[in-house]
């Protein structure tokens, strides 16, 4: 299994030795013939090639299985004409990664502001309410006037559609439920189209329970009852606010994997940033980037249909949950005092005990 580790930029580097780390460990334990290649992306590959991804990284991406791509400071890069392309976009332009995929789950020893919750946030990813994303031509937010702004939000009927089997898909793995959120009591046209669709892409997996929730009313449930939810499909902009949302609930953004994926291609990313307050302490919590990692495993396995992938996928998984139980993988941000370097190893070991 190729996968190339792109480690960024802030905490990057840090948590991306410590995925690096887990990943020895997994291959020793399960054999999947890993082979990382790391490239260096953001602020190092500005310095080194004078553009924050170069297509050299690209086309090798598009040669491996998988690629994990660290936290990048977006925010510090030059324009785009002096090389500042914002990685995250460009893999998911070109790879077309429609569906971000966001689970939350309380896990043990993490403190959560829920009891309980396990759902996973499948959030369309190519277009929506995203300026950069609704136009063949220009920008999909304009200015008539010096004082009336506008935004177009595109739905299309294959976009939802595609995100509905992407999430009928997950949830045939799950508790069969799927809760499509929208607005469309407001928004008859666009999430009529997002609901109808997204009901009919789920219509490929028999036996999956489809219901339609108000992203209003989803805000509250998310709060009071999340255990009744299963998996969530909804727009890019519900999906990019909810997500945060049952993240921080079920125990943070230091605990919140995430992939971002299309028909034949699919990339790890923790769903935090580069956190540059903390980055080269040491503190940072890597499970994030380790977490979507796993994820990125599990989903390698399921498309090529290897078993031993997907059985390592649910290792990493529990070697996370064993290492927070015992405290080995708590860092600062869960109220711990586990370095970064700590947790892998806490992991590591949990997946193959010395
Ligand atoms: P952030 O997620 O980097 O940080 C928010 C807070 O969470 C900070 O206090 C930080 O220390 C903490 N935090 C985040 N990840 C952590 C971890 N793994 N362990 C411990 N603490 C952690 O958000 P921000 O400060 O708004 O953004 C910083 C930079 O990251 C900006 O340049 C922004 O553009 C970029 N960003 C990148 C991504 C991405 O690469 N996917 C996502 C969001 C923000």
């Amino acid at each position: 299994m190729k996968l190339m580790l792109l480690a960024g930029d802030g905490i990057g580097p840090e948590i991306a030795d410590a995925t690096e780390r887990v990943l020895e460990a997994l291959e020793k334990r399960h054999n999947l013939g890993i082979e990382l290649f790391r490239q260096p992306v953001g602020l190092e590959a500005l310095k080194q090639h004078g553009v924050t991804v170069t297509d050299e990284t690209f086309a090798d991406a598009g040669a491996v299985d998988g690629v994990i791509l660290g936290p990048v400071s977006t925010v510090d890069y030059p324009p785009k004409e002096k090389g500042g392309l914002n990685p995250s976009a460009e893999f998911r332009k070109r790879f077309d990664l429609y569906a971000n995929i966001r689970p939350s789950r309380t896990r043990p020893n993490v403190p959560a502001s829920v009891k309980q919750m396990d759902l996973v946030i499948v959030r369309e990813n190519t277009e929506g309410f995203y300026a950069d994303r609704t136009m063949f031509q220009g920008s999909g937010e304009f200015m008539p006037t010096a004082d009336v702004a506008l935004a177009v939000r595109k739905i299309t009927r294959q976009g939802s559609e595609r995100i509905g089997r992407a999430g009928a898909s997950i949830a045939d793995g799950r508790r069969n439920k799927m809760t499509i959120v929208t607005k469309s009591n407001v928004l008859k046209m666009t999430d009529g189209l997002f609901r109808n669709a997204a009901q009919s892409g789920a219509r490929d997996y028999a036996g999956i329970e489809v219901e339609e929730v108000l992203v209003d009313a989803m805000a509250s449930l998310l709060v009071r009852e999340p255990e009744r939810f299963d998996v969530v499909v909804t727009s890019n902009m519900f999906g990019d606010i909810l997500s945060n949302l049952a993240a921080e609930l079920a125990g943070g953004l230091g605990v919140a994997g995430s992939l971002n994926a299309g028909d034949g291609f699919a990339i790890a990313q923790a769903s935090h940033g580069s956190a540059p307050d903390i980055a080269g302490r040491g503190t940072a919590n890597p499970v994030a980037l380790i977490l979507s990692t796993a994820m990125l495993i599990g989903w390698i396995g399921k498309r090529q249909e290897n078993e031993a992938a997907i059985l390592a996928a649910h290792a990493m998984e529990r070697a996370v949950d064993a290492a927070l139980a015992s405290g080995g993988a708590l860092t600062a941000d869960l109220g711990g005092s586990a370095s970064t370097q700590d947790a892998a190893l806490a992991i590591s070991r949990a997946i193959l005990p010395e």
